[in-house]
């Protein structure tokens, strides 16, 4: 959302995540980019609800969080969950697939688990994950590219053979773009 090219204009929130998380850290977020953002849970209905929630917001001018899972997430979310995490976790700087890194936005583990850390554990600190220099997933990411107007749509990159992260799992848009190309052509 820092970007000036973004084009995103609000947000899904996952429900799964808030149902530990809560809401309340995405109200600073909803407010700084005046971006609406709306938690939803998985069944179609959920997510045509919490579209029209998010588009109602849109029409209306408004940038709030609101809770379309509310059979579930809560503002505070999971407090022991969350005590558990944070005994285990710290908030860390981590590099995303298709946007590169960010300060404070992924989680490693505390000094005191890290006999657990299976790169310090078998020394593979070094490997990572490069990603294929032809994948656009960071335009679709920012809603400046269209899956399926990147050259390797459906070609060089497909469900089985994913160049990026936004072909790998099902509800990235290039897979949800691929499964359903029939439907929208
Ligand atoms: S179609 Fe494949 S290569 Fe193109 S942006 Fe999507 S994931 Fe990347």
């Amino acid at each position: 959302m820092s970007s000036p090219r973004s084009r995103v204009n609000g947000f899904l929130a996952a429900g799964h995540v808030c149902a530990v998380m809560g809401t309340e850290e995405y109200i600073p977020l909803a407010a700084k980019y005046k971006v609406p953002i709306v938690v939803t849970a998985f069944e179609p209905l959920d997510l045509l609800q919490g579209i029209l929630m998010c588009v109602t917001q849109l029409e209306e001018g408004r940038h709030e969080v609101e809770n379309q899972y509310e059979r579930l997430v809560r503002a505070e979310g999971n407090r022991p969950a969350q005590a558990m995490i944070r005994e285990v976790f710290q908030v860390v700087r981590r590099t995303w697939r298709g946007i590169g890194p960010i300060a404070e936005s992924g989680l490693g583990l505390r000094p005191e688990y890290l006999e657990f850390d299976a790169e310090k554990r078998f020394g593979v600190e070094a490997v990572g994950g490069p990603e294929s220099t032809e994948c656009q997933s960071g335009l679709v990411l920012q809603g400046l590219l269209k899956p399926q107007e990147c050259p390797a749509f459906g070609t060089r990159c497909t469900p089985e053979k994913p160049l990026g992260a936004t072909m790998v799992s099902s509800e990235g848009a290039c897979a949800a773009y691929y499964r359903y190309r029939r439907v929208m052509a």
